[in-house]
């Protein structure tokens, strides 16, 4: 095998490196770690992600993650050696990513206002467990079996929980899922405990649950895989691959995504980093992160809203103290993230730096809409035939936002991606139960 991958810290003026087998997430003086790549690989590889479109029986060319697999290639394996993809890839039988692409429509491009020919909507939410995370699950757990783990570990309230649990019941280890006793419906973790993983209940919020799992994790030999693991983001680049691929490597204007705890935001920014940088694009698109107006942390502070400084990545010195300081406003207020779209519900994004890094890489921007808006752009792709949840909904609205503002140009063309499937039954039929929302369509007697 030769030594091709490699950690280091994403903190320039630190810039640790560590092996690839390395498990911590963070390098010893705290800072978030890249998986990094020596070697280039040749953009003749388009033509042979192409080709794996017929999978020819291969699992791994038909997953929507794996046909990519030499632009994420940690393991360092001979890619076309089928025995050496079987002995350390981890799949879902193919199923990640497999029916995801982007596709045009029309109603909700209408809704955008923008022609149905520029704007693309790609939902993710057709992945095996229902979200975006098997993208990244799939590295994660990869690389969870190559260093031998035995129990993978998150803190989750959905998504993550529902994928982690569905990779760990596949592959026969143990998952726990880490939550805030109390707080949490049941229901929400109702894939979780399908998927036998042990739930365990923390005293204290969401971000208490997530550092008493990254503490267990470490101390009892967990492996965590919440997106603060730089192996999920390797697999998340495969969204924008897709997306880039389905448009014939032309690269859109915009990639625009909903924004949580941002991991999306700092894979797609770092596959654009490595396609750039190996001569795949010319062009770098533009990244919009679309907040809720109830947990807007990175809006807030990338716009100036917070003591009037706009946040940046800063070339990799960004004022991390002004990101402490806007916490301890958050804490001593009492403001805790409220929205009904669960799956972005969050104060402290953990990948913050790796998402100002993809920012400031892209020219990117970042707005906020509120709930009611996020429930009409969830139910206008449905009207297309499209199932996705609340949160996805704020790509679609966020699109419609920043042309609004001329921010987007109506002749630009733009990626939204629709992160995850409907899995709270009742918002759906609240919304259409409602005659004075715009799409509902209320039952008759
Ligand atoms: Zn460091």
């Amino acid at each position: 095998m030769q030594e091709d991958a490699y950690l280091k810290c994403v903190d320039p003026n630190c810039g640790l490196e560590y092996p690839i087998e390395n498990t911590n997430v963070q390098c010893e003086k705290g800072h978030l770690l890249d998986v990094k790549y020596k070697n280039k690989p040749s953009s003749t590889l388009k033509e042979v992600f192409y080709k794996r479109r017929n999978s020819e029986g291969s699992i791994f060319n038909e997953s929507g993650v794996w046909r990519f697999r030499e632009l994420l290639n940690f393991c360092q394996i001979d890619t076309e050696n089928i025995d050496e993809c079987s002995k350390y890839l981890v799949s879902l039988d193919g199923a990640e990513g497999r029916q995801s692409k982007p596709y045009h429509m029309s109603k909700a491009a209408e809704f955008i206002g923008i022609s149905s020919d520029n704007v693309w909507l790609q939902p993710e939410g057709y992945n095996p467990s229902g979200s975006f995370k098997d993208n990244g699950m799939a590295t994660a757990v990869t690389h969870a079996k190559m260093v031998g783990a035995k129990k993978i570990v998150c803190a989750s309230t959905g998504n993550t929980s529902a994928s982690a649990g569905m990779f760990a019941a596949n592959e026969g280890i143990n998952c726990d899922v880490y939550i805030p006793a109390g707080q949490i419906a049941p229901g929400k973790l109702s894939q979780a405990y399908q998927f036998g993983a042990q739930i365990v209940e923390v005293d204290g919020n969401f971000d208490d649950a997530l550092k008493q799992s990254l503490d267990d994790a470490q101390n009892h030999d967990g492996y965590t895989v919440n997106s603060v693991n730089p192996f999920r983001i390797e697999g998340q680049k495969t969204i924008p691959f897709r997306a880039l691929e389905y448009l014939n490597w032309e690269v859109p204007d915009w990639i625009v995504y909903p924004g949580g705890a941002l991991g999306n935001t700092s894979s797609c920014g770092k596959a654009l980093m490595e396609l750039y940088e190996w001569g795949w694009i010319k062009k770098i698109p533009r990244i919009a992160v679309i907040n809720s107006e109830g947990a807007s942390t990175l809006s807030d502070l990338y716009n100036g809203k917070f003591e009037g400084e706009e946040l940046r990545w800063n070339k990799g010195n960004p004022n991390t103290e002004l990101i402490s300081r806007y916490y301890d406003h958050l804490d001593k207020e009492g403001i805790r993230p409220k929205t009904k779209a669960t799956a972005i519900q969050i104060g402290r994004p953990a990948n913050i730096l790796k998402g100002l890094r993809a920012l400031e890489f892209t020219n990117g921007v970042s707005t906020t809409v509120t709930d009611s808006e996020m429930l009409d752009g969830m139910s206008v792709v449905g009207l297309n035939g499209f199932d996705c949840e609340m949160a996805s909904g704020a790509s679609v609205v966020g699109i419609r936002k920043l042309i609004s503002e001329e921010i987007i140009k109506k002749d630009d063309v733009v990626v939204g991606i629709l992160t995850g499937r409907q899995k709270d039954a009742m918002i759906p039929v609240d919304y259409h139960r409602n005659p004075e929302n715009r799409f509902s369509n209320p039952p008759k007697n």
